[in-house]
């Protein structure tokens, strides 16, 4: 054994960043285990053509789909996880969300914590992100007080949309953003790059920023990057984790803890339990129930794109709308559809990587005259859709995206809704089913050891000293962005730690 810790935490990003922030505050020795490095701050952190065509950040491992085709994951190894390349649009659930809801397709189900419970930890996790917004401005918003900081004013172009659709009967708000200290002088510069790229001068609210770096200030906190978790070892009697096996720079390690929180991600963090499979846990660790890595969801999800050849659009930042309207109910169905947003805008390299022998200029041309948004729905969670194990230890995600009729209700709304606002024509594109942005659900958390791998604090309930605090607890996936509520059960887990192991 090469060292001993009191708390290892795998993973960097919005669980493992925001845990180990919060955990800073006690006398815990503290290791923090990323695979990746930092991500260096550098001019092509704002160019799309190397973020988008040369894929400068991007994760290289290939994944294997349904029918073992390899494909390259949507997603982000290094200091800070996927958050650094978040668009920090930072909402919390519905109030609803958290109960179960009938969908056109089948049961979103209830969660194990209702809103109330959540809620002061969304207060919370919305000062340490830097969340700016407006209470009150959307029909489905659950109970709050105002946001920590004022909402991000839309441009003029975009007040105009916004005057549009209220036309239309409907109640844009403004989009949740974690931004820090916009306009100030060091501060975000509300630039073009955001969605997608991380940001050139730290003024995203990600869990570097947020989480990581105030961390490591304590003298308590280590950060091992280029140090990749391969297995949990098990004490004899399997009901406590030992040690973790770590490559580091080429070199296996065995480093104990008396506590591990693993938050690698929802696909990760079930691939390293079940790659930690032993004698007392025959098909991965804590895995009595059979749950760890099933229930896969990842949001179904249209990029679209309203084109108006005589209408320049001269917005600059531009992801600051919101319409919530058909997030319970669309207009002919009674049936939950969906979320929508503005988003960043597109750039010509960008739109050029789905057709790319359509050239630059004939994108950039088009883009110019486009505004961005993104039309979200709910997927729910079977058990069918799961992450494996290769017999050669790589990953595989067996994902049938479902609830496509609803989410194609969704689209056609938001197709009317942009052709209203005098948007000639509407373009779409989707990822589809190797969209892992918004991967969720593998290791759900519940009361019931025998239907769920975590408990309500996201303690394994076959392991004790075991949490896992990423998007993997989630037991549904609602159709808001994850992020917040991930942080916010971050914080949650951590006071439970701080109550229960550490006093
Ligand atoms: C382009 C993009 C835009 C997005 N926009 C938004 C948004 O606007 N709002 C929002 O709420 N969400 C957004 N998301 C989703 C959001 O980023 C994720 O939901 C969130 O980061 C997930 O947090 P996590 O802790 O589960 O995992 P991650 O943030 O992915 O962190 C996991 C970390 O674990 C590390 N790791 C993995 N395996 C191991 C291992 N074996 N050993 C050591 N380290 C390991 C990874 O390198 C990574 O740093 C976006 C995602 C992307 C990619
Ligand atoms: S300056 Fe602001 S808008 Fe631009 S990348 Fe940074 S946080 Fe995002």
């Amino acid at each position: 054994m090469s060292a001993h810790y009191d708390i290892i935490i795998i993973g960097s990003g919005a669980g493992g960043g925001t845990m180990a922030r919060a955990l800073a505050a006690s006398d815990a020795r503290i290791l923090v285990v990323e695979r990746g490095t930092p991500v260096p701050q550098e001019a092509d952190n704002w160019n799309p053509e190397a973020v988008w065509k040369h894929l400068r950040y991007r994760a290289t491992e290939r994944w294997l789909d349904r029918d073992g085709a390899e494909f390259l994951p949507y997603t982000h190894y290094g200091v800070g996880g996927n958050t650094k390349f978040w668009g920090s649009v930072l909402y919390r659930l519905r109030r609803e969300d958290f109960q179960s809801v009938e969908h056109l397709e089948g049961e979103s189900p209830a969660w194990p914590i209702d809103y109330d419970t959540l809620a002061p930890y969304y207060d919370r996790a919305e000062q340490l992100y830097h969340v700016h917004g407006q209470a009150g401005g959307d029909p489905t918003e659950p109970p709050r007080g105002p946001f920590p900081y004022a909402p991000i004013a839309h441009s003029a172009g975009m007040e105009a949309v916004v005057e549009g659709l209220r036309r239309q009967g409907l109640h844009p708000s403004h989009l949740p953003l974690g931004l820090i200290r916009p306009g100030e002088p060091d501060g975000c510069v509300l630039c073009s790059t955001c969605n997608s790229f991380p940001c050139r001068i730290r003024a995203k609210s990600d869990a570097d920023v947020c989480g990581i770096a105030p961390a490591l200030e304590r003298g308590n906190v280590a950060l091992w990057t280029n140090a990749q978790a391969r297995r949990l070892i098990t004490d004899p009697s399997g009901r406590r984790v030992e040690s973790v096996e770590i490559e580091r720079g080429g070199e296996r390690v065995l480093v104990g803890a008396s506590l591990v929180v693993v938050a690698c991600g929802a696909v990760n963090s079930a691939a390293l339990l079940l790659r930690s499979a032993n004698d007392k846990h025959r098909d991965g660790l804590a895995n009595s129930s059979g749950m760890v890595g099933r229930r896969y969801m990842a949001h179904l999800a249209t990029m679209m794109q309203g084109f108006n050849p005589l209408r320049r659009n001269e917005t600059v930042f531009q992801k600051t709308v919101a319409v919530n309207d058909f997030y319970f109910r669309g207009p002919s169905s009674p049936y939950p559809l969906g979320h929508v947003q503005s988003q960043g805008r597109t750039h010509g390299v960008m739109a050029q990587t789905v057709v790319p022998w359509i050239p630059v200029w004939a994108y950039d041309a088009w883009v110019a005259r486009g505004v961005d948004w993104l039309a979200m729905s709910e997927d729910l969670p079977r058990p069918e859709n799961r992450v494996t194990i290769t017999a050669d230890g790589r990953i595989q995600l067996h994902y049938r995206p479902n609830n496509l009729g609803a989410h194609a209700q969704l689209v056609q709304e938001t197709t009317r809704m942009l052709h209203r606002l005098g948007f000639w024509k509407v373009m779409t594109h989707s990822h589809k089913s190797k969209n892992t942005t918004h991967q969720c659900g593998t290791l759900c958390f519940g009361i019931d050891p025998r239907t769920s791998v975590l408990d309500p604090w996201c303690r394994a309930h076959d392991v004790g000293n075991l949490f896992v605090v990423d998007a993997s607890f989630f037991p549904s996936s609602a159709a808001v962005n994850p992020g917040l509520t991930i942080v916010a059960q971050a914080l949650r887990s951590a006071d439970h730690i701080m109550a229960t192991d550490l006093s």
